[in-house]
């Protein structure tokens, strides 16, 4: 559609970050532009409506600015999974390996009752390492992932191989 045209015209290309070599999308602008935080919010609620979910699960950080628009829309709740060393209290924690390196995420103490659906929220699907995490801590809390959103996914990187048997929904994907 043209108002995803317009959106993907507001994600900033920055070369060699974080590292020499990777083409970062940067959705900072998109997030501050009034009509694409709209688009993007509104297809990725849709998505929850059709998926029927009852929560919305944001990841840390971009997720988080997502996630809460999302549920807000949805007139649901909220739940952050964070990086490490950050919540007082822990439901459970997952390790999972990056392209270069590790990392943790964690679900907060408290937060999904056991049997809710959950969207799973991102900005980006790259290699699917961070989302397969954060639909390893639902599923942890006996809760379901009912399906996955984000706004870009990098075909070239597989992520959706990774998340085979899940319902993935890109709103652009390069
Ligand atoms: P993964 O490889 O799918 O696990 O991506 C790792 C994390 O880095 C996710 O939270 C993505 O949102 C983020 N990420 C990876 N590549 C990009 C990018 O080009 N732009 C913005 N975020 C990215």
């Amino acid at each position: 559609s043209s108002e995803l045209e317009r959106v993907s015209g507001l994600i900033r290309e920055v070369e060699d970050f974080p590292q020499p070599g990777v083409l970062f999308r940067d959705l900072s602008p998109l997030l501050a532009d009034a009509e694409g935080f709209r688009v993007v919010v509104e297809e990725m609620a849709a998505h929850g409506t059709e998926a029927d979910v009852d929560v919305v699960v944001g990841i840390e950080a971009r997720g988080f600015l997502l996630g809460a628009a999302v549920a807000l829309r949805l007139g649901l709740g909220v739940v952050g999974v964070r990086k490490p060393g950050k919540l007082p209290a822990v439901a459970h924690r997952v390790d999972y390996a990056l392209e270069y390196g590790t990392a943790t995420l964690e679900l907060p103490e408290g937060t999904l009752r056991r049997g809710a659906r959950a969207l799973v929220v991102d900005d980006v699907l790259a290699t699917g390492g961070t989302v397969e995490a954060a639909c390893s801590l639902v599923e942890h809390a006996e809760a379901e992932v009912s399906a996955v959103s984000v706004v870009m996914e990098l075909a070239a990187l597989n992520g959706r191989r990774r998340l085979a048997g899940r319902k993935v929904r890109s709103l652009l994907t390069v």
